[in-house]
């Protein structure tokens, strides 16, 4: 089976790992900080905080700003889970924005019309999906117009740009959060980041992640007793990656440009082998490039006969998302079908075809001629 993702570790990586099991420091110390470092300069943000994954790292980011219970956070339907249960964890409440039906992202003019007619939410969680940046600046504006903070999943788009400046820069946010989870980008097994330009938020989210602990007399309520000393100034968590994660992720970043090429140029040559095929491939906005986490077709005709063939023949699609309000969780909290009509369109016709660095053309053209045979099916 071809998998719709997959990792790339080579020897240089496994070597990385190894160095830290042989050194003093297993967790929390030296490579955090270097991986940290690499990312943001990567990303030209100012603080970064490495976490145990990306999840986490939403979490952080909503109790950072203070969400909590009264209130409400909006996000995009077609999306993972996690980027509207990081409200739920701070008691808050969700609500979702539809879909722009080119893009697949959070639509900015639903936005615009669901800010004109309701109460503006304290965050917005604008997520980058499949690789490709929102409309981050119109985003920007709202935010400013109506007063809402604004966090972005960029869980897929490690590596992308928005109007030639790389996401992850925070330019139009207040914090952006990565996952580096062995499907995306760049990975440490499990694990994820908070980056923020933001100096207030950056010490919030460096106590958070470490139960709320410091020992850094200037952030103490009482002031030091010693040396052994420590406070805890809030309730936080034990969200800490390790070293052995943190190193893993140092050396995946040093062939990140190799993997975003790879991901552009099979994407690319999707774009060209699937022209003849009744499928709409995705479209890309002018203003950015897509770090190309997940390549979706939309097909016409059923879509589950052409997934189950796909797989029949050995090729692992996937379907990227579930409109996250059809969760039966989100259904018990009072969410139906028909409510975000641009998602669930998109969600019953969407096929994810396998996209990762190591994919061969022949693995590619493989896939290809399967998709080809499920839509003569139809
Ligand atoms: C992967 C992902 C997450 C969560 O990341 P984990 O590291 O798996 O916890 C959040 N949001 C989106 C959009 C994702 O794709």
């Amino acid at each position: 089976m071809i998998p719709y993702g997959r990792q790339d570790i080579d020897g240089e990586d496994i070597a990385a790992v190894m160095e830290v099991l042989k050194s003093d420091w297993l967790t929390t110390g030296p490579a955090i900080e270097r991986f940290e470092q690499q990312v943001a300069s990567r990303c030209s943000v100012a603080h970064a905080a490495a976490v145990s994954n990306g999840t986490v790292a939403l979490h952080l980011a909503c109790r950072a700003l203070d969400l909590g219970p009264g209130d409400m956070l909006w996000t995009s339907p077609n999306t993972f889970v996690a980027s509207a249960n990081c409200a739920r964890y701070c008691g808050a409440d969700v609500d979702f924005v539809d879909i722009d039906p080119r893009t697949y992202n959070l639509s900015v003019e639903r936005l615009e019309e669901k800010l004109k007619k309701q109460k503006p939410p304290k965050v917005l969680v604008p997520v980058h999906f499949a690789g490709q940046a929102c409309d981050m600046e119109a985003i920007a504006a709202l935010a400013k117009r109506y007063g809402f903070a604004v966090i972005e999943d960029a869980s897929h788009a490690i590596g992308a740009t928005y109007k030639g400046e790389p996401v992850g820069n925070c330019r139009y946010s207040d914090i952006t959060t990565l996952s580096f989870h062995p499907v995306k980008i760049v990975t440490t097994a499990e694990g994820g980041m908070t980056l923020t330009n933001r100096a207030d938020l950056a010490g919030r989210l460096a106590i958070l992640r470490t139960h709320g602990i410091t020992r850094d007399p200037s952030r103490m309520d009482k002031g030091s007793e010693g040396p052994w000393y420590y406070e805890q100034v809030d309730l936080g968590y034990n969200y800490r990656i390790t070293d052995i994660q943190a190193a893993l992720g140092s050396s995946q970043l040093r062939r990140i440009d190799e993997f975003l090429a790879r991901r552009r140029a099979l994407a690319a040559r999707y774009d060209t082998l699937l022209a003849g095929l009744p499928v709409t491939r995705p479209w890309q906005h002018a203003d950015g490039v897509s770090a190309w986490h997940l390549y979706v077709v939309q097909v016409r005709g059923d879509r589950r006969s052409i997934f189950e063939s796909l797989r029949a023949h050995g090729v692992g699609a996937n379907v990227h998302y579930i409109p996250v309000h059809l969760q039966p969780y989100y259904r018990a909290l009072g969410f139906k079908p028909g409510d975000f009509p641009a998602a669930e369109a998109y969600y019953a016709a969407a096929i994810t075809l396998p996209l990762f660095p190591r994919m061969t053309d022949a693995d590619q053209d493989r896939v290809v001629e399967a998709l080809a045979q499920a839509l003569r099916h139809e």
